[in-house]
């Protein structure tokens, strides 16, 4: 057989793939944000740069302005370039800190002032212009600095706004990749759609899809978090503030319901701790915790009350089971294999004190009760079981 073979109860719950993506991401360095960053940039751009090639290739419609759209196709294909070297000159240098320092300044910055260049280009007030100017900022806080996202989110604003002004007093022209047919005739309205649509599903996608997954791992953080405040990390049991508010929570109002709490308690405990050292301390607690596991239902709630003491609480449990309940674990517990160093065998006893929650109980009440019972076990020698009366009133029975 195994020596002391229990491990604590498995408590955290399992990432799933899309999360762990995420924390991986959220743990690289500002570099490989960057890079992530401009890698999504590339592909926007590259299919911006098929959608004015497809319609420079095809037969010309009376929307696009289409000598700059000519114009727009290299300068496009230069913004693919000059990314794809940003991205190999900081993949080259991902590990210096001053990479690290500038790389983040380069890309929200160059991000910023392209997409500004883009949405001047096909209308400063038009949906993807607005998608971008919500999203992305949402988009930056989660991966990069707050101070270099707010500082370009302003710069982004103010461009907008002085663009859009001097467009209203006729110094530049509004949108100016379509013809004035794009903006006013009602024909046209299948292509602004169109075109909307497609300047700004792949920023939905990104944006929406990054903010997702950031919920997605901080709810799950959450649950981890709240599990851990819950639970006692060495047996993985309940700890004594969720075993109290899973009592109080099943305390009847009117003593409707049957409920019955354990208190146990190992006995000389501080001697095993003496004589064996810690260590064995610690497993005797853990096989404690299986073996009360064990005997006990789905239904009831264990949790470690303080060093050695171990509460009980039973749903649905008469003052008689109550006291059988804790017989049987008194008895399993005795049946512990538990070895010292020299693979001698430690003997392990534990009292227990039983009571069956009564109309008028508090949470107070009970455990004065069952501490009370268990200190006359302790009293009567030990390894035994001592319960209060059973209530005699009907009230406290189903
Ligand atoms: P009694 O039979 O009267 O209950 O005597 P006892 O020795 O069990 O009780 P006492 O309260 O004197 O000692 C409890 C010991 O439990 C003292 C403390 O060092 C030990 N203890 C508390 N928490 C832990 C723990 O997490 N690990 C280990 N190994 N020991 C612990
Ligand atoms: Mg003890
Ligand atoms: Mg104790």
């Amino acid at each position: 057989m195994q020596k002391n073979s229990v491990s604590p109860v498995q408590t955290q719950p399992s990432v799933g793939g899309v999360s762990n993506f995420l924390k991986t991401v959220l743990e690289w360095n500002q570099t490989r944000k960057s890079i992530m960053v401009l890698g999504l940039l590339l592909t926007i751009y590259f299919l911006y740069f098929l959608f004015f090639n497809y319609y420079l290739l095809t037969a010309p419609t009376p929307y696009f302005n289409y000598p700059l759209v000519g114009e727009l196709r290299p300068i496009l294909g230069g913004l693919l370039v000059w990314i794809l070297l940003l991205m190999s000159c900081f993949y080259g240098l991902r590990d210096h800190p001053w990479v690290n320092r500038v790389s983040p300044v380069i890309t929200v910055t160059f991000y910023a002032l392209s997409l500004i260049f883009l949405g001047y280009l096909v209308g400063m007030l038009t949906f993807p212009v607005g998608l971008v100017v919500a999203g992305a900022p949402l988009f930056g806080f989660i991966l990069f600095w707050r101070w270099l996202v707010v500082a370009n989110l302003a710069m982004a604003l103010c461009m907008i706004m002085g663009l859009s002004w001097l467009s209203v007093i006729n110094v530049i022209p509004y949108g100016p990749i379509f013809t004035d047919a794009y903006w006013s005739d009602p024909a046209a309205r299948a292509m602004q759609l169109k075109c909307n649509l497609f300047f700004s599903v792949p920023h939905l996608i990104m944006i929406i899809g990054m903010c997702d997954m950031m919920l997605d791992l901080w709810r799950k953080r959450e649950r981890k978090i709240r599990q851990l405040s819950r639970t006692d990390e060495l047996t993985g049991l309940l700890n004594r503030r969720a075993i109290n508010e899973g009592l109080q929570r099943l305390i009847p109002p009117q003593g409707k319901r049957r409920l019955s709490v354990l208190l146990m308690d190992l006995d000389f405990f501080k001697k095993i701790n003496d004589t064996h050292g810690h260590l064995i301390g610690d497993d005797a607690l853990r096989l404690t915790s299986a073996c009360l596991q064990s005997q006990l239902r789905e239904q009831d709630m264990i949790g470690r009350y303080g060093g050695e003491e171990f509460l009980v609480v039973l749903p649905r449990t008469l003052h008689e089971d109550a006291v059988q309940a804790a017989e049987r674990c008194r008895k399993a517990i005795c049946e512990i294999v538990l070895q010292n160093d020299q693979g001698e065998r430690v003997p392990l006893t534990a009292s227990f004190g039983v009571h069956q929650v009564r109309a008028d109980d508090s949470l107070e009440s009970i455990l004065h009760q069952v501490d009370r019972c268990l200190y006359e076990a302790k009293a009567a020698g030990r390894n035994c079981v001592r319960a209060t009366e059973p209530p005699g009133t009907p009230a406290a029975v189903d």
